[in-house]
Formats: structure tokens, C-alpha cells, sequence
């Protein structure tokens, strides 16, 4: 049975005190719930302080990019080696790096071989945009997207990685996309998983759903058999809302 994952995407959101007394308020909440992994993604200046916090507690810590270079003049980015032992995910190719920092499929690739050589763990995101999902070319731009980021993974290193369907038209907007169009679209990646990497990896691997997830609806996704947890922007901000959607994801996949 796949473990499911909710890992909240802080985006620049929180100073360093703000994400250190938000993960200090809800940590104890959120330790009963130990059948789901927990992960909060703040920004890179807030990781130290959030990874001390959580020491001892089951909760992981994720950075929301990494560069694949291993150092060397890349002003603003952050090298593998630097988040190395500080946190356990990372969140790549999310839409909104694609869009306003240029981050390219094959960049997502090589930040993926580059997070995977340093042990660290890669959510991969992929999804379409309005205009395509309305011209109904979802599953081939989300097929490209992900033959692009596995090219060259080996099928030994697919148990550390997590993907993520975000489909951008429903990222803060509001605009959920319907569970079962989710699960279609997350039940398609999977056979493209199973095509390059067989079944049994394809099956192993965890899949979740992002975009506008919040606790009236997360129960909704989490009983669709190919959804394995989700990533969270906005609603992850908030400390009930966190604490609720980690508590349902338990509850729906029948979990103590
Ligand atoms: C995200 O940014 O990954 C996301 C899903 O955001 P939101 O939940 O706010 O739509």
C-alpha cells in the first residue's frame, strides 16, 4: 500500500520566526497521524530554523527548488550539496518556477539527477495550463512533461520520488479540478510510469493531486484509488486547515 503524502508549499510565504512558530504550534497536532507523511516546504531562509523544530518529530522539511550545478557563479540559486541533511524533499518543476524563472523540462531533469545524487528526495510537479487543458491536450503535455523529468532515472530510484499533478489553471485560484478528472489524469501518468519502469514500480510510486486543496474538499480526492496524498499551497498556511487536511487524508484512505 502506497503511503499518502501531504506536503505543504509555503511559496514566499512566512519570515523565518513566522515558519518556526507555525510548525511549533502544529506539530503535536499533527503527530497522531502517522499513516500519512507530513512535509512543509518553507523558503530557503526559514529551513534551518524549521528543520530544528521538527527535530525529534515525525514531520519532514522539503525546499521548493534546487539548482543542479554543485556550485560555482548561479546567483540567487541553491546547490543540492547546501540542502543536503537539512531537508528530506524537494519540490521541482513547479509551475510557477517554470514560468517565471525559465525552469525548462530538461532543467527539471537535470534538477532531479542532481537532488537524487545528494539522497534528497524530488517532488516532481507537472500539469497544464487553461489553454491547453480546454484545447484537450492534457494528457500529452503532461506525458512530455514526464518522460522529460524520468529520462535516465534509473527504476532503483523511483521509491524517492514523489510526483505531483498540478494542473496551473486550478494552482490559487480557487478552481479545483473534479477527483475524478485528477484521478484520470494521475491514473494515466502511472501508465506512462508503467510503460518506461513496469508495473510493479508504476504501482509503487506515489502520485499526488495539487491545486486549490482545502479541507471541504480533500476527502474527495483522497477516495480516488490513484491519489496518493497532495500538495498544498494556500490552505497550508493556515494552521487548522493544515491539521484538517492531514487528519482527513487519514480518515478517507481508512487509516487510523
Ligand atoms: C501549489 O502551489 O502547489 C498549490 C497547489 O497551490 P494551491 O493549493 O494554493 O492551489
Amino acid at each position: 500500500m502506497r503511503t499518502p503524502i501531504i506536503a505543504g508549499n509555503w511559496k514566499m510565504n512566512k519570515t523565518p520566526a513566522e515558519a518556526v512558530a507555525f510548525v511549533n504550534a502544529i506539530k503535536d497536532n499533527l503527530a497522531p497521524y502517522t499513516a500519512v507523511e507530513r512535509v512543509v516546504c518553507p523558503p530557503y531562509v526559514a529551513l534551518p530554523g524549521v528543520a530544528d523544530a521538527l527535530k525529534g518529530t515525525e514531520i519532514a522539511v522539503g525546499a521548493q527548488d534546487v539548482h543542479w550545478e554543485e556550485d560555482g557563479a548561479f546567483t540567487s540559486q541553491i546547490a543540492p550539496a547546501m540542502l543536503e541533511g537539512l531537508v528530506k524533499y524537494v519540490i521541482i518543476g513547479h509551475s510557477e518556477t517554470r514560468a517565471y524563472q525559465g525552469v525548462s523540462d530538461e532543467m527539471v531533469n537535470k534538477k532531479v539527477k542532481a537532488a537524487l545524487a545528494h539522497g534528497l528526495h524530488p517532488i516532481i510537479a507537472c500539469g497544464e495550463s487553461l489553454e491547453i487543458n480546454e484545447a484537450g491536450g492534457t494528457r500529452s503535455f503532461v506525458e512530455k512533461q514526464i518522460r522529460a523529468a524520468f529520462a535516465d532515472i534509473p527504476a532503483s530510484d523511483l521509491a524517492n520520488i514523489v510526483v505531483a499533478y498540478e494542473p496551473i489553471w486550478a494552482i490559487g485560484t480557487g478552481k479545483s479540478a473534479s477527483a475524478e478528472l485528477a484521478n484520470e489524469i494521475i491514473g494515466s501518468i502511472r501508465v506512462i510510469l508503467e510503460d518506461i519502469y513496469g508495473a510493479d514500480v508504476a504501482n509503487a510510486m506515489r502520485i499526488q493531486y495539487g491545486g486549490s486543496v482545502k479541507p471541504a474538499n480533500m476527502v474527495e480526492y483522497m477516495s480516488q484509488p490513484h491519489i496518493d496524498g497532495a500538495l498544498v499551497g494556500g490552505a497550508s498556511l493556515k494552521e487548522d486547515a493544515f491539521v484538517d487536511l492531514v487528519r482527513l487524508a487519514n480518515e478517507a484512505k481508512g487509516l487510523s
